[in-house]
């Protein structure tokens, strides 16, 4: 039985005070929730007074990206040893805005997912299509590609301690979300797929989906059997929506 997890992603958005009380606020409602991991990844500015918010509460922490280095000469690049310090315990890897908005290709992703790994830290890796993509039935062999870039550098096992998350391109922030038949389908051939090298890991490994997660739509998309819990982004910044979508998660 894996256990949901449900992630915002902030993205850049927030301020100390903003942030405060939305941290407030989820706490809050978190002391009413059970069965359901809750994290929250944060811009690199805000890891320490998160971090001191949200110590001895449920809630985890973490970061939205990270350097594939372990040090040097890399200029305002964040090791995951640096996150590691303020115990986050998740960092987001090629989230696809990182990917198309920075050029990330899938060789960095892979060792920003072995540098967190690396410093102890529980890579968030991200796949997912664009809409061309998709309407050119390519879905299956674009993840495909994303995923076997970090089997093929870190083995099968690294993902007993890491995450997936599907987040087709087209449902980010476009408040258009994946049908739960159409995450379940991608989420199925992941799984499918990991279990073509190790079926124990494969069972054991979290999925979540992501792309306009919201209240309405998250009760029957983590209803899927291969779907286990949610990376939301816009949700994830309003409390009430955030905690609604636990509460999905969670039932
Ligand atoms: C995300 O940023 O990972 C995301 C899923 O965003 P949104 O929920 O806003 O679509």
């Amino acid at each position: 039985m894996r256990a949901r997890l449900v992630a915002g992603n902030w993205k850049m958005y927030g301020n100390r005070s903003t942030n405060r009380a939305l941290l407030e606020a989820i706490i809050r409602g978190m002391n009413g929730i059970s069965g359901v991991e809750c994290a929250v990844c944060v811009p690199f500015p805000y890891v320490a007074e998160t971090a001191a918010q949200l110590a001895r509460t449920p809630v985890a922490w973490g970061a939205q990206n990270l350097s594939e280095h372990a040090e040097g000469a890399y200029t305002g690049e964040v090791s995951a040893a640096m996150l590691a310090e303020f115990d986050c315990r998740y960092a987001i890897v090629g989230h696809s805005e990182r990917r198309h908005l920075y050029g990330e290709t899938d060789a960095q992703v892979a060792g920003k997912f072995a540098a967190a790994q690396a410093a102890g830290l529980t890579p968030i890796l991200c796949v997912g299509e664009t809409l061309a993509e998709r309407d050119a039935y390519r879905t299956e062999a674009v993840v495909a590609r994303q995923l076997d870039a970090v089997l093929d550098k870190s083995g099968v096992e690294a993902f007993a301690r890491a995450v997936l998350a599907y987040e087709p391109v087209w449902a980010i922030g476009t408040g258009r979300n994946a049908t739960p038949e159409q995450a379940q389908e991608v989420h199925g051939f992941l799984r499918a797929r990991l279990a073509q090298r190790d079926k124990g890991v494969a069972e054991g490994l979290r999925v979540l989906y992501g792309g306009s997660m919201k209240p309405s739509n998250a009760a029957a998309i983590v209803a899927m059997p291969d779907v286990d819990g949610g990376l939301v982004g816009g949700a994830s910044r309003v409390a009430e929506d955030f905690l609604a979508i636990l509460r999905a998660a969670a039932s």
